[in-house]
Order: C-alpha cells, then sequence, then structure tokens
C-alpha cells in the first residue's frame, strides 16, 4: 500500500513550514528513506511453501510495491525539504521586489501590534537602491497617521543628520524594526520584533546597501541579536547579512552595520549629538561622502 501522510497532520505540517518560511527559516533536514530495510523484509519471506520461480515473481512483485511506497512517501515529505523561495528572489528589480514584501505582509495580524491601535503599517521609504539604510524601532503617532517612517520631531532630526552626511532623504531607504506603531509608544515587546523583523531583513536584502545604521538600541540588537550596551555597540563596523533573507543578487555578499543613537533619544539628551556625529561620519568615511564643513544641528 502507498504510504500517504494523514491530511490533517499534511496541512499541519505543510502550516508549519510556511511559518518558518516567514521567520526566515528555509533549510529543513530528515534522514534518507531506508530502501535497503524494505528489501530486507521481502527478502525474509518463508522460501519452503512456494517454487523458486513463484518465489521470483512475489519478491519482484512486492519490490516494485514497496519502491513505489518509498516513492511516494518522498513525494509526500518533499514538503518538508523543498525550500519555497520568497517571491521577490526572482526578480531583479528592487522596486517590483519591494512591493512584493509588501503584498506579502498585507493587512498584517502576525503579532499583537495589529490590535492594539494602529492606524496603518508602516512598510519603509526611500530610495530601493539605496548605499544606506537606517533601521529605527517602530512607528510613533506621526508615524501611524503618515504611514511614513521618521516623519515626527525625530524624523525631522533624522533628515537633519542626513543633510550632514551630505546627502538627502531620498537618497536614503528608512525602515523599522516593528511596522505597527506600539501603543503610547512603549517599546516593541521582544516576540513582536521577533515576529516583524523578517520582512524588515527582506527588505535589506533586496535593497542591498553598502551600510545599515541601527538607530537605538531596539534596532542594533535586533539586527545583531546581541545584548550589549550602546556604548559597547557604537564605534565599528558589523558583517551584517541579513538572517535568513536571501538577497535578489546571490552575489551580494552583505553590508557592513553601525550603531548610533537614536534620534528620539538625542532630542531626551542632546549632549549626545556629538557622539552620533561620530558615528555617522565613520559611515561617511566608509562610504565615501564628504563630510560637510560643519554639521546641522
Ligand atoms: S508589527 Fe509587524 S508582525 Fe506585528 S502586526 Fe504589524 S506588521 Fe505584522
Amino acid at each position: 500500500m502507498p504510504h500517504t501522510l494523514d491530511p490533517q497532520l499534511r496541512r499541519a505540517l505543510a502550516e508549519r513550514v510556511r511559518y518558518c518560511h516567514e521567520m526566515g527559516i528555509y533549510d529543513f533536514y530528515r534522514r534518507e528513506p531506508r530502501v535497503s530495510e524494505s528489501v530486507a523484509v521481502v527478502e525474509s519471506d518463508d522460501p519452503s511453501s512456494t517454487s523458486p520461480e513463484q518465489r521470483e515473481e512475489k519478491q519482484r512483485e512486492e519490490m516494485a510495491a514497496r519502491k513505489s511506497a518509498v516513492a511516494a512517501k518522498v513525494a509526500d515529505e518533499n514538503i518538508l525539504r523543498v525550500p519555497t523561495p520568497h517571491a521577490e528572489q526572482k526578480i531583479t528589480d528592487p522596486i517590483a521586489a519591494l512591493k512584493l514584501i509588501r503584498e506579502d505582509l498585507g493587512d498584517c495580524t502576525r503579532c499583537k501590534l495589529h490590535k492594539q491601535g494602529r492606524k496603518q503599517i508602516v512598510f519603509g521609504v526611500g530610495n530601493p537602491r539605496a548605499e544606506l539604510m537606517f533601521v529605527g524601532e517602530g512607528p510613533g503617532a506621526d508615524e501611524d497617521t503618515q504611514g511614513e517612517p521618521f516623519v515626527g520631531r525625530a524624523g525631522q532630526l533624522l533628515n537633519n543628520m542626513i543633510k550632514a552626511m551630505g546627502i538627502r532623504r531620498e537618497d536614503v531607504y528608512i525602515a523599522n524594526v516593528v511596522k505597527c506603531r506600539p501603543p503610547g509608544n512603549r517599546t516593541p515587546e521582544r516576540d513582536e520584533c521577533e515576529t516583524c523583523s523578517p520582512f524588515l531583513m527582506r527588505q535589506i536584502a533586496v535593497v542591498k546597501p553598502k551600510v545599515v545604521v541601527a538607530l537605538g538600541a531596539v534596532a542594533s540588537k535586533s539586527l545583531l541579536a546581541m545584548n550589549a550596551s550602546m556604548s559597547e555597540l557604537r564605534g565599528r563596523f558589523y558583517d551584517f547579512m541579513p538572517a535568513g533573507a536571501r538577497s535578489i543578487d546571490p552575489n551580494w555578499q552583505g553590508t557592513k552595520l553601525a550603531v548610533t543613537y537614536h534620534p528620539a533619544y538625542l532630542l531626551r539628551d542632546p549632549r549626545q549629538k556629538g557622539e552620533a556625529w561620530k558615528d555617522l561620519q565613520m559611515v561617511m568615511k566608509f562610504l565615501g561622502l564628504e563630510p560637510p564643513k560643519k554639521p546641522a544641528e
């Protein structure tokens, strides 16, 4: 009898695989079926009751049946072995690729932030071929209203920081770890970051910036998967490859990641602006950007 998975189990497994893909997990491993065991069972049949010809014929039939069973089992279980690439990996145009990620996100209800007062999902904005990408924590009230990251007071400061680097906001790509506003602008919780960040990883893999600047502790710790203080994380580049996301360019080797303070924190403690400027100067040097004579306030 051909082996088939129970339909309910099959659906549960397929759902589990889909969930893993959304979390950026693609590779699954299992042992190959042991065909030799099936054959060994055939060879152990009692030979005394039939002629050699009948036994040979019977063995041929049973081996054929068992091979079919193994083949059916492998076909069934291929739903666990064949990774389903994200749709954007099949195209090279980053604009279309980002659009596909946005469509995949849909009217997302994957984490509890969807039911905690968000007005809309704030996906990301900017140049889909940007060399520099900024990643913040999550949308605030202004961002939630306008559907664009960094448009409030902190956004104004980020714009000034970008301008001070000698480039324009339109030149960079800007996104957040979570795409829905946490209620009362609270810090996004770990499970929310873990659920939403695979989409950010896919955005990074599509844009392929030369440098990602993580703004603040939440973005830095989420991207680097490190639990360290800002003072420990700042002041150096990290080699960064977005976890679980595959670039639309197979030759892409990842990006550099730098850490600096979140503009909202700099608004609360302007004394740290000089430190943030040092971080940005490090990025500018790497990207070959001309340092302006005077940093913008
Ligand atoms: S924060 Fe992200 S994962 Fe959570 S509901 Fe919004 S889009 Fe979905």
